[in-house]
């Protein structure tokens, strides 16, 4: 049994390497690749992506998980295995199983269309018109209902898309976390929409690049990011992606005249990065090294810019800083003026430039959305509409340029149908987290207000960052928090913080 695992194991590490090299070659295409490369690149990451398949759908793999006693009764295989093992080989058979379900024709076919469908929706962004783009999403449509079935669901087609990004969650139990988010945070918005608003016109003065982006490394260098272990680059939208054990890198973006997207990039990236480097050295080389879910890894870019990085102790410790970086600029400026100013809440059209109170709501507008492209009850060609309805009814706003709507986003032309919610699951696994975090470390308030950020860090690498996938995001919220994901954490930090700032 033991050649068995280690044979499973060396193959988990091929795949692991492979993967790192196309994270390389993906990286390089995001940041210093010549525009005229990108034929060559795509060939070759299409090359590696047929090896990775081949390799991680190989018959090996399911005859060693056999040999192992694992089935879909059993998914952790024999009792004897340890209990690393035990989770290494129910996720080796998770992948297995989800990679062998998908006919080889129907990948191929999706990423066809996918890479199609991305160029024709840069385009009609950039034109603001939906009709380019709507054939395209119709046979895209096709394809990932097809793909939900061939994953197979128990309740709802959308349980399989869902899945992929958030193992474990529902869809029943999406809906019913979001139903309440939006009940609670509705008349928030509205009464605070109803209220002269904070002046934030000190964020768009003129802040040069360079001292940006020195600012921002002083932040992730305090926060325990080493660039030892990884990099800071500037790319069109942040990401953070992994190239190695010991490399992951980070993009963010900079605007002279408008202060808060380098920062809260560069932090929210920052968290991300954290929890890829966190794993314990025990899974480090194997593919128990990454992320849960999608939601976790969310929730840990989030607790960092928004929970922490958009907090009154925070900037008590970093405003003076910040104003040395920018004498000039920030002279005649209070920390409390600054706070209120990157903690102004206004309905936006734009799901990625939305305030931490409204943000729940663009995904809630588009997981429903999502949901009924995926029954059936809502036509491609009826969704701009249904888009605009929908956000007045959410946000009290009502976008008329697709551009500003239905097209804002490139999820659905990569065929990423169930990754929306991750990202507000993300911010409510965040405030729950942080709930955890105020009851165990009782001089938190403290630690943030001195900058000692490392010792967060550390809270966090030994309660989540270093399972990685040996737990599943359910198992791993309970473990640390004592419940399972409850959203009144987030409407609760929600209503506390912003009664100092607004009348709620
Ligand atoms: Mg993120």
């Amino acid at each position: 049994m033991q050649n068995s695992l280690s044979r499973l194991k060396e193959i988990g590490k091929e795949i692991k390497l492979l993967e790192h090299a196309m994270a390389l070659l993906g990286w390089d295409q995001e940041t210093y690749m010549p525009p005229k490369a990108v034929e060559e690149r795509s060939e070759q990451l299409s090359l590696l992506q047929t090896i990775l398949h081949r390799k991680a759908t190989t018959t090996e793999i399911g005859d060693l998980l056999g040999e192992l006693g694992v089935s879909e009764d059993n998914p952790e295989g024999d009792a004897s295995l340890g209990t690393l093992d035990r989770a290494y080989v129910r996720v080796c058979f998770r992948d297995y199983t989800k990679n062998t379900k998908l006919p080889t024709e129907l990948v191929s076919k999706l990423a066809r269309q996918t890479s199609i469908a991305q160029s024709v929706w840069a385009e009609a962004r950039e034109k603001s018109d939906f009709s380019r783009f709507a054939p395209h999403l119709e046979e895209l449509l096709v394809l990932i209902k097809e793909k939900a079935e061939c994953l197979g669901y128990e309740d709802h087609p959308y349980d399989a898309l869902l899945d992929e990004f958030e193992p474990g969650m529902l869809t029943r139990r999406v809906k019913e976390i979001f139903d309440r988010v939006r009940e609670e945070l509705a008349p928030v918005i509205e009464q605070i929409a109803s209220q002269p608003n904070v002046d934030d016109s000190i964020l768009y003065r003129t802040y040069p690049l360079t001292l940006q982006r020195q600012f921002g490394e002083v932040v992730l260098e305090d926060m325990g990011y080493s660039m030892e272990r990884g990099r800071l680059d500037v790319s069109a939208h942040p990401f953070t992606t992994s190239l190695g054990r010991d490399d992951v890198r980070l993009t963010t973006r900079y605007s002279e005249d408008y202060f808060n997207t380098g920062i809260f990039g560069t932090i929210h990236e920052g968290g991300h990065g954290l929890y890829e480097l966190g794993f314990a050295e025990e899974i480090k080389e194997n593919i128990l090294a990454d992320a849960t879910s999608l939601g976790i890894h969310e929730s840990q870019s989030r607790i960092w810019e928004n929970i922490i990085g958009r907090s009154y102790s925070f900037w008590s410790h970093y405003f003076p800083l910040l104003q040395h970086y920018f004498p000039e600029t920030l002279a005649d400026v209070s920390l409390d003026q600054f706070y209120r100013a990157i903690n102004k809440v206004e309905p936006s059209f734009i799901r990625v430039e939305a305030d931490e109170v409204t943000y729940n709501m663009h995904i809630i507008l588009r997981f429903e959305l999502e949901l009924a492209l995926i029954t059936g009850e809502l036509a491609v060609d009826e969704l701009p509409g249904a888009w605009r309805s929908l956000s007045e009814q959410l946000l009290g706003i009502r976008p008329e340029k697709d551009s500003e709507g239905v097209l804002q986003d490139i999820h659905w032309s990569m065929g990423g149908v169930g990754y929306f919610p991750t990202y507000a699951l993300g911010n409510l696994y965040s405030a729950q987290f942080y709930s955890a975090i105020r009851e165990q470390l009782d001089d938190y308030e403290e630690i943030i207000s001195s900058g000692d950020l490392q010792k967060v860090l550390f809270w966090l690498r030994e309660k989540i960052h270093r399972h990685g996938r040996v737990y599943t995001a359910e198992k791993l919220c309970e473990q640390v928090t004592g419940e399972p994901l409850d959203p009144g954490y987030f409407v609760r930090y929600i209503k506390d913080k912003y009664s100092g700032i607004y009348d709620v």
